[in-house]
């Protein structure tokens, strides 16, 4: 297990290698080289040698890692050897929208759906039925539900993490785009596309710059 605390751009890349591993396992590969493995990520070998080297040591010269091994470690390293329960708050186009997304897999489960729009309590969603706010530190305390899904307009994104705080929740993913201070002892996630979108206009900018030039 890791000593000390592991850069977060290290734990991006264990998610991409941990697909990887998946990719290979499912098409029966037993090893693979970090060479392999990097192209898989998208990284230099060095990248992932060192990256693993914050857990232990898992490959051999010349031999590479064992997939399935390497992928369990993996697993249990992302925190991705359990079940984690969900919440969604705020049911609008994006709430219900993830609500019916099929691909959260066996590791995450929704199990809360909450808004304030009395219009909207009571309706079916996913595998639920939303919820008014009211009933979040209930619905966290009896369902275990430990992280939450933030798809609030931004002004209420604040206000909402707190609650989810204060019910009980250790994670946020934020979709909103709002800064959100994490309340004491919870983790925040931004999923951001528009500070993506503002990267790939950079990017693009750049490029066509440099073909002018
Ligand atoms: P929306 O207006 O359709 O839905 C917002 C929902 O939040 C509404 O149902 C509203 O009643 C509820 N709400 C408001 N305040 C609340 C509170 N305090 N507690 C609980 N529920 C509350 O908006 P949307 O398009 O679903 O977007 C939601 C958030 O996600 C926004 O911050 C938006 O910028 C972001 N986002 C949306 C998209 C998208 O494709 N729709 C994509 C990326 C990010």
């Amino acid at each position: 297990m890791a000593k000390g605390r592991i850069p977060s751009a290290t734990v991006t890349r264990l998610v991409r290698y941990l697909r990887a591993l998946e990719d290979l396992d499912r098409r029966g590969v037993e090893r693979v080289s970090s060479e392999q493995l990097a192209e898989a990520a998208g990284v230099t070998a060095f990248q992932v040698r060192k990256d693993l080297s914050y857990f232990g040591s898992y490959g051999t010269r010349g031999v590479g890692y064992a997939v399935p091994f390497l992928k369990r470690e993996l697993r249990q390293i992302l925190g991705l050897d359990r079940r984690w329960r969900l919440a969604i708050v705020g049911m609008g186009r994006l709430g219900q929208a993830l609500a019916d997304y099929p691909g959260f897999g066996e590791r995450f489960s929704l199990v809360g759906f909450f808004d304030v729009d009395p219009s909207k309590i009571g309706q079916k969603v996913g595998g639920g039925v939303i919820e008014p706010i009211g009933e979040l530190p209930r619905a966290v305390r009896e369902r275990g539900i430990e992280i939450g899904l933030v798809t609030v307009p931004p002004e209420a994104a604040q206000d909402v993490a707190n609650r989810l705080a204060r019910a009980g929740v250790r994670g946020i993913l934020n979709f909103a785009p709002a800064v959100i201070e994490a309340p004491p002892g919870v983790w925040v996630e931004n999923v951001d596309f528009l500070a993506g979108l503002a990267r790939l206009t950079y990017f693009v900018t750049q490029e066509v710059e440099r073909e002018w030039r």
